[in-house]
C-alpha cells in the first residue's frame, strides 16, 4: 500500500527527521490560510497523487499558465492561485500512465533553498532477504536513468539484521554522497531514523528523491514516497488509516474487498484461475501463443459462487478484455462451483466476448454438464495449451 507525500512527511516528522513545515488542503479556498501559517518568502505547491515525476508532469486539457504538479510560489496569493489551478485536474506523469491521476489534495510547504539534490532509498532486497540502502549523488532525477547511464554513481548495500543499522553504514552513505563536516553526523542520524521507521512500519520501499543539502548546509527530506507491506497492515492500524482508495485501480480495489488476488495488466485476455502458480503458468502460455493477459487473478482455493461471480464481473468491467480464459484445476476448489459462478455472473453482466473454459479435477463432469446445459456460448477446452490456443484464436482470429 502506498501513501501520499504529506502523510509520509508527517511520519518522518514524528520520527524526528528533518522536513519542512507544510499543510494539506482539499479545497482551494483553504490554500491562502494554510500558506499564511508557513514561513515565506518561498512556498512550494505540490499535487498529491500516488505517483512520482509530478514536477515534470503535465495536466490534461492544457490551460494557459500550466506548469507541472510541483510549483514554487513567491506569495501566499500566488500559492492560492496555483492550488486552485491544480485541484480537480488530471496530472499525467511518466509513472501515472497516459490516463493520469486526478489531483484531489494539495500540499503547501515552506520552500527550501537548495544547494545539492541527492537520492536515497531503502528497500527489501529479495536477493539477500535484507533491507538495503541505495544512494546516489544524482538526486532529483529518475534513478532508473541513472542506473542505466551512470551506474557507477549509485551505491547500494544491505544491512545485516543481526547487527541492525550501525553508524558506519551512515558514514558510508555520507562519504558516497560527498557530505562534509557536520553533514556526516546528520546523515548518520537520519539514516538510523529511516532504518528504524522502515522496520517499525513493515515498509517495502522508502524513497527520498531528492534528499537535499539545503542553503546553509543542513540535510533535509524534500520528497518522500513510502510503500508498505500489505500483508503486515493488520498490525499497523495507523498506517492502514492512511489508505486513499481513490488512488487505487478500481478493479484492484473491488477485488481486495472480496479477498481476490487480482492484478490489473495491459493485455486483452482476461484470466480466471485458481492457484497463484497456475495463474502464472496461464499468463505465460497466453504469451507463448502470441497474446497478452489482461490480468492476474487467483480466485483461491475455497472460493464461493459469490466470489467467482464478483471475479467474473471485475474481468468483464475491463474494456481492454477481448476474450476470457477460465482455467480451473479443482483440488480444494470444486469445478461445479466455478461453473455456477461463471453462469451466475454471465446472467448478471452478459457476455460480449468469447469465453474459453478449461475445467479439470474435482467434480469436473458435473461442472462441464452445468456449462453445457446453460445454453451459453462457451468454447470448451481439454487442457491448458488447448485452452490458450483457443482463446488466442478467438481474440486474434
Ligand atoms: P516529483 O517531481 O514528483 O519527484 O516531486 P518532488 O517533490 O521531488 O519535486 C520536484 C522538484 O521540485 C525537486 O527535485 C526540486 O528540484 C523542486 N523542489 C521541490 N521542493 C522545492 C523547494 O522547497 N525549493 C526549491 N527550490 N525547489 C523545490
Ligand atoms: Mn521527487
Amino acid at each position: 500500500m502506498n501513501i501520499h507525500e504529506y502523510q509520509a512527511k508527517a511520519l518522518l516528522r514524528d520520527y524526528g527527521a528533518p522536513v519542512s513545515d507544510g499543510r494539506v488542503v482539499l479545497q482551494s479556498d483553504q490554500a491562502k490560510t494554510a500558506a499564511g501559517e508557513l514561513d515565506g518568502p518561498l512556498w512550494v505547491v505540490k499535487a498529491q497523487i500516488h505517483a512520482g515525476g509530478r514536477g515534470k508532469g503535465h495536466f490534461k486539457e492544457a490551460e494557459a499558465g500550466d506548469k507541472g504538479g510541483v510549483r514554487l510560489a513567491k506569495s501566499v496569493e500566488e500559492a492560492e492561485a496555483m492550488a486552485k489551478q491544480m485541484l480537480g485536474r488530471t496530472l499525467v506523469t511518466h509513472q501515472t500512465g497516459p490516463a493520469g491521476k486526478q489531483v484531489n489534495r494539495i500540499y503547501i510547504e515552506a520552500g527550501s533553498g537548495i544547494e545539492r539534490e541527492l537520492y536515497l532509498a531503502l528497500l527489501v532486497d529479495r536477493q539477500t532477504s535484507r533491507v538495503s540502502f541505495v544512494c546516489s549523488t544524482e538526486g532529483g532525477m529518475d534513478i532508473e536513468d541513472v542506473a542505466a547511464n551512470t551506474p557507477e554513481k549509485i551505491l547500494s548495500f544491505s544491512v545485516d539484521p543481526a547487527t541492525g543499522y550501525q553508524a558506519f553504514h551512515g558514514r558510508r552513505i555520507a562519504f558516497a554522497l560527498g557530505l562534509k563536516g557536520p553533514q556526516v553526523k546528520q546523515c548518520v542520524a537520519l539514516m538510523g531514523t529511516l532504518y528504524k521507521l522502515f522496520l517499525d512500519k513493515d515498509m517495502e520501499m522508502l524513497e527520498i528523491n531528492p534528499l537535499i543539502v539545503a542553503e546553509g548546509g543542513d540535510l533535509k527530506v524534500l520528497d518522500a514516497k513510502f510503500g508498505f507491506d500489505g500483508n503486515a497492515l493488520y498490525r499497523h492500524a495507523d498506517i492502514a488509516a492512511l489508505r486513499d482508495e481513490t488512488e487505487e485501480d478500481p478493479k484492484e480495489l473491488a477485488a481486495s474487498k472480496y479477498d481476490l488476488n487480482y492484478v490489473a495488466l495491459d493485455g486483452e485476455i482476461g484470466c480466471m484461475v485458481n492457484g497463484a502458480g497456475l495463474a502464472m503458468a496461464t499468463m505465460d502460455i497466453i504469451k507463448l501463443y502470441g497474446a497478452e493477459p489482461a490480468n492476474f487473478l487467483d480466485v483461491g482455493g475455497g472460493a464461493t459462487k459469490e466470489k467467482v461471480t464478483e471475479a467474473f464481473k471485475i474481468i468483464t468491467s475491463d474494456p481492454n478484455v477481448k476474450g476470457i480464459l477460465v482455467n480451473i484445476f479443482g483440488g480444494i476448489m470444486r469445478c461445479d462451483i466455478i461453473a455456477e459462478g461463471v453462469i451466475a455472473a454471465v446472467k448478471e453482466v452478459g457476455l460480449k466476448v468469447p469465453l474459453v473454459v478449461r475445467l479439470e479435477g474435482t467434480n469436473v463432469e458435473k461442472g462441464k454438464e452445468i456449462i453445457r446445459n446453460s445454453g451459453l456460448n462457451v468454447i470448451a477446452a481439454d487442457n491448458l495449451s488447448d485452452a490458450a490456443q483457443k482463446v488466442v484464436k478467438a481474440v486474434k482470429g
